[in-house]
C-alpha cells in the first residue's frame, strides 16, 4: 500500500503559466534574444477528497479524460513516481498532489519519506528543518552585445551579475561562445575571456560556471582551459556536442593543468544512455537532463545510477523560475546534486513566497507538496 488509498481523481484542468524574468535576457551561442519570460503549459489535478496538485509540464497527458475517476494510487507511487504511462505529462502535478495527500514536503517524499507510511498510520514523520539548496544564477547572457545599434559592453554583464548578487546569488553561470554566431571567431573568444576575467575580478569568492551551448570546437575548449586555469572555474558546460574523443582530450588537458573544473553535459537533445557511458568513462562529471522534458519520475530513477557512477547531476532548469524550484526539491532529496540552476523571476498567479534565496542558497518551504499556491493562473 502506498498510503495514497482513498483519493480518486475528479478533474484534470489545463493551466497557462506565464513567467517574468527580472530583466530582459539576451543571446547565447546558439539563440537570439530570450526576452522577458515565456508561457508554458501546466496541469491541475483535483481529487474527491478536496486535494489539488498542480505543476508545469509541456508533455500533455494522453487522453486526460481517461484518467479522471482513477484512484490516485494507480497513477503515482510515492516511492518511485508516476506509474501510469498515460499520466507522465502530469509528473509534477501528481508529485505535488501525492506529497500533499501524505502531508509531506515534496523533498521528504522524494527522499523516501512517503513510501513507509502505512494507510492506517497517520502521516506524521518529523519534517526536518527547511533545507537550503545551493543555486547559481543562470541568467548571465551576452548583455555586452545589446542593444544592436549601441552595444553596452562588459559593464552590462557586470551589472547583471551585481543585480543577481543583490538578489542573493553567490554563483554565476556565464554564457560563452560569442564567436559562434555573433562576433568574428577570434574577437568573440577574446570577449569571452574578458568577461570571465572581469566577473572573477568583481566576485573573487563566487562559484563561476561557464556554458558554451556547444559553441566551441574541441581545440578552442582546450585553449580556454589553459587561458582560465587560474580562475578556479566550477564547471564548464556543453563546450561542444558531447563525443568521446573530444572529451577524452579535454580530460587529459585538465589533468595536465591540474584543473579542478568539472565537465557538465547532457542538456541539449541528450542520448541518456550515451551520456551515462561517458560519465562511466570519467569524461562527464555532471549530468544535465531537463527537470521537465526528462522529468521528475525519470530523474528519480536516474539519481541512484548517477551515485553508483560516482558522478553528479543538476537537472536543467532554464526557461522558467518554477523549474528552479522543482530542481531544488530534487536536489534537497539527493546527495549528488551540488547546485541547481536559478532562473531569476516570477510566475503570474503563483505565490512562491515559501521559497527564499539567501547567501547563494534556496530555502525550501516546509509546507506539504511543492509549497506553491496558485492564485489566479489563467486556464488555457
Ligand atoms: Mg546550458
Amino acid at each position: 500500500m502506498s498510503g495514497l488509498a482513498g483519493h480518486r481523481v475528479t478533474a484534470i484542468e489545463p493551466l497557462t503559466l506565464r513567467s517574468r524574468y527580472t530583466r530582459s535576457i539576451g543571446r547565447n551561442a546558439r539563440l537570439g534574444a530570450h526576452g522577458d519570460g515565456p508561457e508554458a503549459r501546466g496541469w491541475l489535478v483535483r481529487t474527491d477528497t478536496g486535494l489539488v496538485g498542480w505543476g508545469m509540464d509541456e508533455r500533455a497527458p494522453s487522453e486526460p479524460s481517461s484518467l479522471v475517476g482513477r484512484p490516485l494510487e494507480e497513477l503515482i507511487d510515492p516511492a518511485t513516481g508516476v506509474v501510469e504511462p498515460a499520466a507522465l505529462g502530469l509528473d509534477v502535478a501528481l508529485h505535488d498532489l501525492a506529497a500533499r495527500a501524505l502531508e509531506l514536503p515534496l523533498h521528504v517524499l522524494l527522499s523516501g519519506g512517503g513510501s513507509a507510511v502505512a494507510p492506517t498510520v497517520p502521516a506524521v514523520p518529523a519534517v526536518p528543518a527547511a533545507p537550503a539548496v545551493p543555486c547559481y544564477s543562470g541568467a548571465i547572457y551576452f548583455d555586452d552585445l545589446d542593444p544592436d545599434g549601441a552595444p553596452r559592453g562588459l559593464d552590462a554583464v557586470l551589472e547583471s551579475c551585481a543585480a543577481d548578487h543583490a538578489a542573493g546569488h553567490r554563483a554565476f553561470k556565464l554564457k560563452l561562445g560569442r564567436g559562434n554566431r555573433w562576433m568574428e571567431a577570434e574577437a568573440g573568444y577574446a570577449r569571452d575571456l574578458e568577461v570571465v576575467r572581469a566577473v572573477r575580478a568583481a566576485h573573487p569568492s563566487a562559484h563561476l560556471l561557464v556554458d558554451m551551448n556547444d559553441g566551441y570546437s574541441v581545440e578552442r575548449t582546450l585553449r580556454f582551459l589553459e587561458d582560465t586555469a587560474e580562475l578556479d572555474l566550477f564547471w564548464i558546460e556543453e563546450p561542444f556536442a558531447e563525443e568521446r574523443s573530444g572529451l577524452t582530450r579535454l580530460r587529459a588537458r585538465r589533468r595536465e593543468l591540474g584543473a579542478g573544473v568539472l565537465v557538465a553535459d547532457g542538456e541539449f537533445d541528450p542520448d541518456v544512455e550515451a551520456v551515462l557511458d561517458l560519465a562511466a568513462a570519467g569524461l562527464v562529471d555532471v549530468l544535465l537532463m531537463d527537470v521537465l522534458s526528462f522529468g521528475v519520475t525519470a530523474w528519480r530513477a536516474l539519481l541512484p545510477r548517477v551515485r553508483e557512477l560516482g558522478v553528479q547531476a543538476s537537472p536543467h532548469a532554464w526557461g522558467h523560475p518554477l523549474k528552479t524550484l522543482y530542481a531544488a526539491q530534487l536536489a534537497a532529496a539527493s546527495d549528488v546534486v551540488p547546485v541547481v540552476e536559478g532562473v531569476p523571476g516570477t510566475t503570474d498567479g503563483v505565490d512562491d513566497s515559501g521559497y527564499t534565496l539567501r547567501d547563494g542558497a534556496i530555502r525550501l518551504p516546509r509546507a506539504p507538496g511543492l509549497g506553491l499556491e496558485l492564485t489566479s493562473a489563467r486556464p488555457s
